[in-house]
């Protein structure tokens, strides 16, 4: 047993994941209030072990944001623009054709589709965007939309959520993202997110989907005006749900980035928060395989560590990313495959790029090979 377990206050929830019985939000909550950071990243690291081995992946992927004119202000939200304002932009769908083509020449197999809820562009442009798309290449896998553009589109459409999800899927789309989930407590999410989607229409686009056949990743973005307790109740309703569905590939806890919108908070989530977060997920969410340290927010020197405290994927190279970026984030635009790769075998893990659904596409040698740092993809970037 590592020491750090056998000498902590938290023996006896590590003796329960071991007995593979289901922590409860008493225990989350211990978990998240614990000083030891040290025995919750050792019980998480156990825990990620046993259910993915001694793999971690990332995928090679472009994020592709077709505008961010948004007609709601949730005021955590660095990203949305007016019609009005300078900085505002719409991608023609040539010019995303045009942006997908590049990248797939750099190696992707993953688009990563989201955008504000755009006024006034019809229902068939994002059907015909799916469809140019796919044609450029029909392994490349779509992941697209949030939950709210999906009730958006469902009302530009005038057909119901599980209608618009499948014309959606029958032009291409193929996982739903898991953004926008923000925090789940009703109060919370108005603090944050007035006019947003309430949690139970978060869950039920995504329970639609899952229905459907299709795969999504889920999110919750922390460390705002939310307490402890609602990070326990945001993941309680994501366990109910995969429990009851399967339909969730992984989860990614997002920190919160604080800049250039209106949240007043003057001290962002710190390392060990994020560490304790990807650790009580991963102790918590016992019904979830895949837990990614984000390193758009987090950075990817933490990151790497978060793989120690129970995180088993690195996520993409991005490409470009605006989202976080325009919220403050200090990460550079892309990742590189040979740094994902390389911060992998620092912590003694095997290295996978992965598909969408998480599925290997390549592993690659514990040790490096001589001739790996010629290998370009996307580092040609
Ligand atoms: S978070 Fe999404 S829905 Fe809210 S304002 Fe920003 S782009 Fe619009």
């Amino acid at each position: 047993m590592n020491f750090a377990i056998q000498h902590s206050d938290l023996r006896d929830l590590y003796d329960k994941v071991v007995a593979g019985e289901r922590l409860s939000d008493a225990d989350a909550l211990r978990l998240f209030e614990s000083k030891d950071i040290n025995a919750v990243g050792a019980i998480a690291d156990f825990a990620r072990q046993r259910k993915v081995g001694n793999r971690a992946s990332y995928i090679l992927n472009r994020y592709l944001n077709y505008s961010n004119y948004c007609i709601l202000s949730c005021q955590f939200c660095s990203f949305a623009r007016k019609k009005r304002d300078k900085d505002g932009f719409e991608l023609t769908i040539e010019q995303m054709v045009q942006k997908a083509r590049e990248a797939l020449a750099l190696g992707i197999t993953e688009l990563h589709i989201v955008g504000g809820l755009h006024p006034s562009l019809p229902f068939s442009y994002y059907v015909d965007f799916l469809k140019a798309l796919k044609a450029l290449d029909a392994r490349l896998q779509l992941k697209c939309f949030t939950a709210i553009e999906i009730l958006h589109l469902a009302w530009l459409a005038k057909k119901s959520v599980e209608q618009t999800l499948t014309e959606l899927k029958s032009a291409g789309l193929e996982s739903l993202t898991g953004g926008g989930a923000e925090i789940f407590r009703k109060e919370v999410r108005h603090a944050i997110a007035r006019g947003k989607e309430s949690a139970e229409e978060y869950l039920d686009v995504h329970r639609t989907w899952h229905r459907l056949g299709g795969r999504s990743t889920c999110t919750m973005l922390f460390g705002h005006v939310e307490k402890l307790e609602d990070r326990v109740h945001h993941l309680s309703l994501l366990r109910a749900l995969q429990d009851e569905t399967q339909g969730f590939t992984g989860f990614v806890p997002l920190p919160y980035q604080p800049e250039n919108n209106d949240i007043p908070v003057r001290v962002p989530p710190t390392g060990l928060d994020q560490l304790r977060t990807i650790a009580v997920s991963r102790l918590y969410l016992d019904n979830f395989d895949h837990i990614t340290a984000y390193w758009v927010g987090m950075g990817l020197k933490l990151a790497q560590v978060a793989l120690s405290y129970g995180a088993d994927d690195l996520h993409g190279t991005i490409v470009e990313e605006h989202i976080f970026h325009m919220a403050g984030a200090k990460s550079p635009q892309l990742q590189t495959e040979v740094e994902m790769v390389k911060a992998i075998r620092e912590v003694g893990r095997i290295p996978v790029q992965r598909n969408t659904f998480y599925e290997a596409v390549k592993e690659w040698p514990a040790k490096a090979r001589q001739t790996e740092p010629s290998e370009p993809r996307v580092d040609r970037l």
